[in-house]
């Protein structure tokens, strides 16, 4: 186990035209499940591969604890890594291919038995262990690959989109799996992935990714609750969180066609901003319709009138768009909502939850 530290790390592509990672500066624990999140393209492979040892940085540099491994061939890392595609070895067993890295670091026969059968038992596969991959389903696959993966028992285990070719319910179920499993074994764990609930639900801390440089780091709630940027607020969260265009009034933020009342410490706090354009957010959930659904954890609200202009009724949850003024927010109410298009509501809006952010 180690502690992992990215140190100003880039790589360029394409004679610098292409700034895949511009600049990641990270410390991830000893032990720590650290989830890289991000949009497709924004560098986290290319940040894997980095720490793998696969790619070598333009700039940078890497440690792992006192060591440092920048330029370091993978196989001096002892890192394991878990890709999107499987990649178990058709040709062989799933002991052979559990077996495979102990093999190239030269274990001894019954020592490779041994850990073969634990790290089999770990991921519930035993009885699995004299089929061929084709005879394996897509998430006994991917077992067999997280087994192949901990069985050298690595100082750092890096996984890269491991679950999304699994289907939804598997992806769930294996999500929790993977978690337990980690926090079993205290291995260093850096998990990439572009889907926010997996970071949410996986990760002791997240980093958000854009553009090749980490935006924010912080425990899940932390993210949630104080995004530091428009992109992370909106990239965190489902449905993403309303931004709406508004300037500051003494006493009220001004939009499109509505008024949003602050109440004076709120007003304190934004009293520089007076005469100023800004960003509103405000999350789906931290909202709600007065006489339809009341959130017992709100404090203070202030009303907005509005009308319901789309109903999504999902089963569990309805999404509500409802026009306020010249603009359409969205807001979740909890089951299902008796409430249809055209009908003029009041919003209750969870004040100490709103965002304000700079416009830039
Ligand atoms: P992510 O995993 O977040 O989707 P990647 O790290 O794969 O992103 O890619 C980041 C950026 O670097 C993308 O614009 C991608 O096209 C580019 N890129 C990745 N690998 C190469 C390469 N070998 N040559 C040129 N461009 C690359
Ligand atoms: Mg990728």
């Amino acid at each position: 186990m180690v502690e992992v530290r990215l140190e100003n790390l880039k790589k360029y592509f394409d004679g610098g035209k292409v700034k895949a990672v511009d600049g990641v500066n990270l410390t991830i624990k000893d032990g720590e499940f650290l989830v890289l999140l991000g949009p497709s393209g924004c560098g986290k492979t290319t940040t894997l591969r980095m720490i793998a040892g696969l790619e070598e940085p333009t700039e940078g540099r890497i440690w792992f604890g006192d060591r440092e491994v920048t330029y370091l061939p993978p196989k001096d890392r002892n890192i394991s890594m878990v890709f999107q595609s499987y990649a178990v070895w058709p040709h062989m067993t799933v002991y052979e291919n559990i077996a495979f890295p102990l093999q190239i670091r030269k274990f001894p026969r019954d020592e490779i038995d041994k850990r073969v059968r634990w790290a089999a038992e770990l991921l519930q596969i035993e009885g699995l262990l004299d089929r061929y991959p084709a005879q394996l389903s897509g998430g006994q696959r991917q077992r067999v690959a997280v087994a192949r993966a901990i069985v050298v028992e690595p100082d750092v285990l890096l996984m890269d989109e491991p679950l999304s070719n699994l289907d939804a319910k598997l992806r769930v179920a294996m999500r929790a799996e993977i978690k337990k499993l980690q926090t079993r074994l205290k291995v260093t764990t850096i998990y990439v992935t572009h889907d926010q609930v997996e970071a949410m639900t996986m990760g002791d801390r997240i980093a958000v990714m854009n553009a090749g440089k980490v935006l924010q780091v912080g425990p899940p709630t932390e993210v949630y609750l104080k995004p530091n940027s428009v992109f992370v607020a909106t990239f965190i969260g489902a449905p993403e969180m309303n931004i709406l265009e508004v300037s500051v009034a003494d006493g009220y933020l001004e939009g499109r066609g509505f008024r949003i009342e602050l109440p004076d410490d709120i007003m304190e706090i934004l009293r520089p901003y007076i005469g100023k354009g800004v960003l509103f957010g405000i999350r789906p959930e931290h909202m709600t319709v007065e006489g339809v659904s009341e959130m017992s954890h709100m404090r203070r609200t202030v009303r907005l009138r509005g009308r319901v202009d789309f109903v999504e009724a999902l089963g569990t949850d309805t999404i509500l768009h409802v026009k306020l003024g010249d603009e359409l927010i969205k807001v979740k109410l909890p089951g299902h909502v008796p409430l249809e298009v055209g009908k003029e509501v009041t919003l209750l809006l969870d004040i100490d939850m709103i965002h304000v952010f700079d416009k830039s």
